[in-house]
């Protein structure tokens, strides 16, 4: 079988791209007079912030140890799905795969990069469809895989087994979207990244960390791959506060972890309670900070529940009957089921 080449499935403008050169590349150091950026000498935000985030980087490769090198931080996870899009993919000619009911953006990305998809729905236990994929995976137009794993909104693990599979066989790249991993209780994709030099794996700072306003998402991967990333970045992509922002959540590990168990004992006690509940047909498995509950009339229950001003995430249109609950504080929560229990139909 033929291996894994990466210049092999780089566009050939980013293979000959030379990027911009910011003024902080040129001269490293905190300590000077810094006349040569056009910045305001005024203020408290006005220094273009690190370009490479290094303190933050810092702190991610001692918390995973992994390597600076192998670390990419983007605006938010949606910032890196689209330069992986921009980075591997051609428009108008090449494509990727994905497994719906997923994540949107990666089929939104794909849309406006022009990269048609080829998507292959999960089976019946949420699982991918491994027969109805195989035959993909020699397409040499194929460049990207997007497995979303805990999946939103089914909330489910993929099989690693099937992972593996796919980083065995596919000679493009498999980006696994790890947005809930620190929910599942198992151990990230991230460890295998020296094996596979096909992997990319995504998280986020959004979930977990409890940082959405402040938008970051991480890549890890190859260091080769991870110079594509920087070359292709607008340079100042993280802005100051939210680098600073990070480096705070991921510094405060107690917090993260008690914060977590409040989620996940929260998660145990809806699992509970809303079984009793007579609209709650199924709730299905979950390994995130979010419940899929099948109800008998999602869209009555989605539009009573907002009439009540408690907003969820009605899926009907993707899995029938379906809203996905996002797990809140125990007075939200409380809120839910005794909303829930009065609409009782
Ligand atoms: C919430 C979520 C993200 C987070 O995206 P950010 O841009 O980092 O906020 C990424 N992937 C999935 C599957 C998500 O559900």
């Amino acid at each position: 079988m033929k291996s894994f080449v990466l210049q092999n499935i780089i566009r050939k403008n980013i293979l000959a791209l030379k990027p911009y050169s910011c003024a902080r590349d040129e001269f490293k150091g905190n300590e000077g007079v810094f006349l040569d950026a056009n910045e305001n000498p005024f203020g408290n935000l006005n220094r273009y912030p690190d370009p490479y985030q290094s303190k933050l980087k810092e702190k991610l490769s001692q918390l995973n140890d992994i390597a600076i090198e192998k670390i990419f931080a983007g605006n938010g996870s949606d910032e890196v799905i689209d330069l992986t899009f921009r980075i591997f993919c051609t428009p108008g000619k090449d494509k990727a795969m994905m497994f719906p009911p997923t994540y949107g953006m990666y089929k939104v990305c794909a849309e406006v990069n022009d990269v048609e998809t080829i998507e292959i729905p999960l089976n019946e236990d949420f699982q991918i469809n491994m027969p109805d994929l195989i035959p993909y995976l020699n397409d040499e137009y194929l460049k990207l895989i997007f497995i979303c794993s805990p999946n939103n909104p089914t909330g489910n693990l993929i099989k690693s087994e099937d992972i593996e599979f796919i980083l065995n066989h596919f000679l493009g790249i498999v980006f696994i979207d790890e947005a809930y991993i620190d929910f599942a209780g198992i151990s990230s994709f991230r460890d295998k990244i020296e094996m596979y030099p096909n992997l990319i794996v995504s998280q986020t700072l959004s979930k977990s960390r409890a940082l959405a306003s402040a938008r970051i998402g991480i890549a890890y991967a190859s260091s080769e791959i991870i110079d594509y990333y920087n070359k292709v970045k607008p340079p100042y992509n993280v802005s100051g506060p939210n680098q600073k922002a990070a480096f705070e959540a991921l510094t405060d590990g107690e917090l993260f972890v008690n914060r977590k168990s409040a989620i996940l004992e929260e998660k145990q006690r809806l699992q509970k309670e809303l079984p009793k509940i007579p609209s709650v047909q199924k709730i299905y498995h979950s390994d995130t900070n979010f419940l899929l509950i099948k109800f008998n009339n999602a869209d009555k229950i989605y539009s009573e529940l907002i009439a009540m001003k408690i907003i969820t995430r009605n899926r009907h249109s993707v899995i029938n009957n379906c809203i996905r609950i996002t797990v809140g504080t125990p007075e939200e929560n409380t809120i839910l089921l005794k909303a829930l229990t009065e609409l009782n139909n």
